[in-house]
């Protein structure tokens, strides 16, 4: 069911070029690209395509917005001081 679509091509322009679906609903780890709603609303019921595939957890993952730069850094920060707080026990 979810490789239905997988050979349809739309332009891509994040990338500047055609693609097929099948790239669109795996790029994120093997789940979809946060844009696919914007991107293949016009091509297929895409909508629908998501409820019936990913679980509630799974659709958060697809659509929580990206992390930003400082909060990626924070969170590195976050770990390394944790490793290092374990390394002196
Ligand atoms: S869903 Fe993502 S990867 Fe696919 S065309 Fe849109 S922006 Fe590009």
């Amino acid at each position: 069911m979810k490789k239905k679509y997988d050979k349809r091509e739309g332009y891509c322009r994040m990338l500047g070029h055609f693609l097929p679906f099948h790239y669109c609903r795996t790029m994120k780890e093997g789940l979809p690209c946060g844009k696919i709603l914007d991107c293949w609303f016009e091509m297929i019921p895409i909508q629908q395509f998501i409820a019936e595939n990913y679980s509630k957890e799974e659709q958060h993952s697809i659509f929580e917005p990206p992390k930003s730069r400082i909060d990626t850094i924070v969170e590195i920060v976050g770990k390394v001081e944790k490793d290092k707080d374990g390394k002196q026990d």
